[in-house]
């Protein structure tokens, strides 16, 4: 594989992509966005629609080639893409409809991108794209959609992940303490499939602070106050922490659910694990990765461990249920953890490196397959 070679990766790609990067402008309804595609080799490409006032065509970019990478890493017979309507996702709901809309309308003609929810979007957005296309996943229930917040399938792959990787730490998920950095939709069914495979969750984090008890936190009742629109801070029987503090929480298992870059190289070295497991998209910064590696603290890249997502959106577009999604979850997200890992032990390589590894041989395989390289 070629490595990119510029600073700016938009003005050469590599041999991967990107196939196309697409600018959209709708003036009478104030649409601006950017559709990245990045490989089509595999099928058509599946990638998030995120609303955010500031995202750049090279971050664009970056969460395309992530969902490249963690697409063929699957086997799904789709490829990357990621786009981007600039605008604040907390607009007024007929606002965000019209813009949505119109995005829809913009990308009609892109026939090998295929949009699902993301950061500032869900089921109902996607909802109006098929309404104008024919043409999303993450679709709402009525319309045969698998909504993958609600079941939790992607803290469904974390938790399969965990288990798979505890071994290879010297840990076993029954009596495991758990660290949480973010309960929403993923950190929140992570605790859950967690505790029902043995662990104890010690610490958690939501936007506003963090709060452990060695003894164990009730997942019910963080869950039941984030319902009602408070934090876990308020959680009563725990001792408050500031965010910055869950780094150094002791605990077998810590999960980065949240935002990115939450180990770095500042604060890498207060962790107190023998696991981390990556729930959240880019949580681990390149020098953060290498501490880990140098001081024996397994690490599970992100697009190993939190494909449980785009699993079901690939299930849902191929018109299958619930239960075909978390089967599906289990065998690809378990046996891609197996083989990173092994490689990793096997190689004497950081599970990252044995990860990309993976995910490029299979790449590089799916483009000979259409005779692209
Ligand atoms: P969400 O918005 O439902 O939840 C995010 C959680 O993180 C909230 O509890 C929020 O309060 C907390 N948070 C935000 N900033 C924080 C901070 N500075 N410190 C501690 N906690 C903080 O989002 P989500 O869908 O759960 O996604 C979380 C991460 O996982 C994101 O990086 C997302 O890109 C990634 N991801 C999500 C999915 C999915 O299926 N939802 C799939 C793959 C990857």
């Amino acid at each position: 594989m070629v490595a990119l070679t510029s600073s700016d990766p938009l003005a050469f790609g590599d041999d991967i992509g990107p196939e196309k990067i697409v600018y959209l402008r709708t003036h009478s309804v104030g649409l601006r966005a950017i559709v990245v595609i990045d490989n089509t080799a595999a099928g058509p490409a599946i990638g998030g629609t995120r609303m955010a006032p500031d995202v750049s065509a090279v971050e664009c970019f970056r969460l395309a080639r992530a969902m490249t990478l963690k697409n063929a890493t699957c086997g799904l017979r789709h490829g990357g893409a990621k786009s981007v309507i600039f605008g604040e996702p907390g607009m007024p709901a007929e606002q965000k409809e019209q813009l949505i809309r119109a995005f829809a309308t913009a990308i009609a003609p892109l026939h090998d991108y295929i949009p699902g929810p993301d950061m500032g979007t869900d089921e109902t957005a996607m909802g109006y794209v098929h309404d104008e296309i024919g043409r999303a996943v993450g679709l709402p229930a009525e319309i045969g959609g698998i909504p993958l917040d609600q079941i939790g399938a992607t803290g469904f792959g974390v938790a399969i992940a965990a288990e798979v990787a505890a071994p290879f730490a010297g840990l076993s998920l029954d009596g495991a303490r758990i660290v949480l950095q973010g309960f929403g939709a993923v950190g929140e069914h992570t605790a859950r499939f967690l505790e029902r495979r043995g662990a104890r969750l010690v610490g958690v984090a939501d936007i506003s602070g963090a709060i452990a008890n060695p003894e164990g936190l009730d997942i019910e009742a963080l869950a039941r106050l984030k319902r009602a629109g408070k934090s876990v801070v308020e959680y009563p029987y725990g001792r408050v922490l500031p965010n910055e503090a869950l780094v150094a929480v002791p605990c077998d298992i810590w999960i980065p659910a949240a935002r990115p870059d939450a180990l770095r190289a500042d604060n890498v070295e207060r962790l107190n694990c023998r696991l981390v497991v990556q729930g959240a998209n880019v949580p681990v910064t390149p020098e953060a990765e290498r501490y880990m590696f140098e001081r024996g603290i397994i690490s599970v890249p992100d697009f190993i461990a939190n494909a449980g997502g785009v699993i079901t959106a690939a299930v849902e577009y191929d018109g299958g249920v619930k239960a075909t999604a978390f089967a599906a979850i289990e065998e690809k997200v378990g046996g891609n953890t197996r083989l990173t890992l092994e490689r990793a032990r096997d190689m004497k390589v950081s599970p990252l490196d044995a990860a990309m590894t993976l995910a490029t041989d299979r790449l590089q395989k799916i483009m000979q397959l259409r005779r692209w390289r």
